[in-house]
């Protein structure tokens, strides 16, 4: 039976040998933990802004001309009381009572009415009674990048009656729009009470060709009506918007908001 040899260990080459190799192990071990430390970081920093709320997130709408504020949840509407100063409008029959005074008055009630909705910013093109030039009333919604533009008027005639709105004629880009806050608002008028309910109209008043449009509806670049608000020369319209000059202002603002929370765009549930 064969006696197994006995190996004598040489620690000398054990050294040699493994001595490298046990400091490349130390010098990996030591490495991977600093890179495992930095990974650790990163992902948590990368947890946390996981769990940032996507706040801006956009509402998505169909259709090319929703308004621009949409991802703000803050709309700014211009309303604008028409004449003023030296221009004091259409009279009533017996030259004692100015349109420009019936605008600002319905106007300045608009932005009251208006004030009870946190998101919806009112910016008015005159409060006082001053001329402002039909292109420095555009200036203000276009350079402010209005939403909405509402034109405050009264009509004026030998005859006839009532309320109606003026949008821009068919070829306008954002008559969409236009037609839908005319209706809205117009229906909300007429639930307060108007004389007799004259429709929305298209271009200009005593014009034939639809490419004729108010100064104010076809030089804004956003959605816009103008409202005429009776006429100065029906006593009737006088009485009514003496009457109902709050709850025509309510009606227009309680108009847009609905139009805006009907179309997904505002929270009616906001108001204060
Ligand atoms: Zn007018």
């Amino acid at each position: 039976m064969a006696k197994r040899k006995r190996r004598k260990i040489r620690w000398d080459r054990v050294l040699i040998v493994f001595g490298p190799l046990f400091l490349l192990i130390l010098i990996i071990h030591v490495s991977c933990r600093n890179r495992t430390g930095e990974s650790v970081s990163e992902s948590s920093i990368l947890v946390e802004s996981m769990n940032i709320p996507e706040s801006t997130a956009e509402t998505t709408l169909s259709g090319e001309d929703v308004p621009a504020a949409q991802t703000q949840k803050k709309f700014v509407i211009v309303i604008d009381p028409g004449h003023g100063g030296g221009d004091g409008g259409a009279v009533n029959q017996s030259n004692t009572r100015f349109e420009k005074d019936d605008n600002l008055r319905l106007g300045m009630a608009v932005k009251e009415a208006f004030a009870k909705y946190p998101d919806i910013e009112i910016i008015m093109t005159r409060e006082t009674d001053e001329f402002i030039g039909l292109q420095d009333r555009c200036d203000i919604a276009n350079e402010a990048n209005a939403d909405f533009f509402i034109s405050l008027h009264r009509n004026s005639a030998e005859e006839g009656n009532g309320v109606e709105i003026w949008i821009e004629s068919d070829t306008g880009s954002d008559n969409a729009w236009d037609k839908l806050m005319a209706e809205y608002i117009l229906d909300w008028l007429t639930e307060v009470g108007v004389s007799k309910r004259r429709g929305i109209q298209n271009g200009f008043r005593n014009t034939a060709s639809k490419d004729s449009n108010y100064y104010v509806n076809q030089y804004t670049n956003m959605p816009s009506c103008l409202v005429e608000m009776g006429f100065m020369t029906a006593e009737i319209d006088n009485q009514n918007f003496d009457q109902h000059l709050n709850e025509y202002a309510d009606a227009i603002a309680g108009a847009m908001v609905e139009l805006l929370t009907d179309k997904g765009l505002y929270n009616s549930a906001a108001p204060q």
